[in-house]
């Protein structure tokens, strides 16, 4: 508990009840140059920690890396070259950000920005409050057309996540990566108004356990029915990821789903896994079927983990029956993802049918808290 008050503290510079996350930004590229300009609000430069600067707001500033320093240039004229160069909002501001080498589309980013150089390639860190954070995530990660119930879900999973991952990319000095490894984000979200109110109307909430720690937030897209518990996945008991039943999601673009394979490659794959299995080719004869969901094909003394069927043979889920064809052995199956915690088309029909964010969280995750971060010891401390 004590390591988790101190990382806390450490990586969050708290000010004003406003609490500031940072965010490695276009982490999966190798960055030389890019373009800066302001969009909205008012920034002033800081170079090197140290030489203070007011910013043109009509200039384009333009940064690339030589070596681990970076070169300044704003309106073809040069500022200097540094070790980093900060853009420091003095009200709430948004900047614009477009990279050259590689070439990108703009996007927007709210509060600040820091730029350094490590091994001639430009790094780029987004320090942005954590409610703008949260509505740049929802909008990559939920889409657009859904509910304001819905977009509430998917805010209070996001903080809750960005919160309980803040250590997640500690060596590289920021808390969460912009890729799908943490949260996609590329930016603030500039089209939704739904996102906006979302993230507005549950300011600060995140879900907790019966210990008050930050849950594991995990989702998937439709769990076919029935949801699975964290164990059979990952081996891993959570009393709050818990199996439950979902009609919510029956009928919705990924409820099922049917794969057909080779015969052949049915019976290598036997052999390949459980030898047993496969010098008895009655197995090849057996239909399998799942009606509640099963964590392993069972045969004889040898047990298959569906978990591992599905990784190995690239399917949808784990939720599948196996009919034997004349050449072929079909999978037909529910459900898309992993099968553990919320299902999110479960989750967007039943924020459609009228109720409400905290009674859709509360199914899919077991006794837990909705509680407002300060509300948190650690956060009291
Ligand atoms: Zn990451
Ligand atoms: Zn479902």
């Amino acid at each position: 508990m004590l390591n988790k008050l101190l990382a806390f503290f450490l990586l969050l510079p708290l000010y004003t009840c406003a609490i500031t996350i940072n965010i490695g930004v276009y982490t999966n590229l190798q960055i030389t140059s890019i373009l800066v300009t302001q969009q909205s609000g008012n920034y002033y430069l800081l170079f090197d920690n140290s030489i203070k600067r007011e910013i043109d707001i009509e200039a384009v500033y333009f940064i690339f890396s030589v070596d681990d320093s970076i070169i300044v240039k704003s309106n073809q004229q040069l500022l200097g070259k540094f070790k980093r160069i900060e853009f420091k909002e003095i009200v709430p501001s948004v900047l614009k950000m477009r990279c050259i080498l590689p070439s990108t589309s703009s996007k927007q980013f709210d509060n600040n920005l820091v730029l350094f150089s490590e091994k001639g390639s430009l790094k780029v860190r987004n320090e942005v409050e954590l409610e703008n954070y949260v509505a740049g995530v929802v909008e990559m990660e939920a889409g657009s057309n859904h509910t304001l119930e819905y977009y509430k879900v998917q805010a209070i999973i996001c903080r809750t996540y960005a919160l309980s991952n803040l250590r997640r990319h500690e060596v590289e000095q920021y808390n969460l990566c912009d890729n799908v490894h943490c949260q996609a984000y590329k930016g603030n979200n500039r089209i939704n108004e739904q996102i906006a109110e979302a993230t507005i109307q549950t300011k600060n909430l995140v879900m907790v356990d019966k210990k008050s720690e930050l849950i594991t937030t995990a989702f998937h897209s439709n769990c076919g029915g029935q949801t699975c518990n964290s164990e059979d996945v990952w081996g891993m008991s959570k009393p709050y990821l818990r199996s439950v039943r979902d009609t919510f999601c029956l009928r919705q673009r990924n409820a099922t789903w049917v794969k057909s394979v080779p015969k052949a490659t049915w019976a290598e794959y036997l052999y390949q896994n459980c030898k047993p299995c496969a010098n008895d080719t009655s197995l090849l004869c057996c239909d399998f079927d799942q009606t509640e969901r099963k964590t392993s094909l069972n045969y004889s003394s040898v047990q298959l983990p569906l978990k591992n069927i599905r990784n190995d043979l690239k399917l949808k889920s784990s939720f599948f029956a196996i009919q034997i064809q004349q050449d072929s052995v079909l999978f037909v199956g529910k459900g898309y993802g992993h099968g553990v915690g919320l299902c999110q088309e479960g989750a967007i029909q039943m924020a459609r049918a009228g109720l409400k964010y905290n009674y859709i969280l509360h199914y899919y995750y077991k006794d837990v808290d909705i509680i407002n971060l300060n509300q948190l010891n650690f956060f009291k401390d």
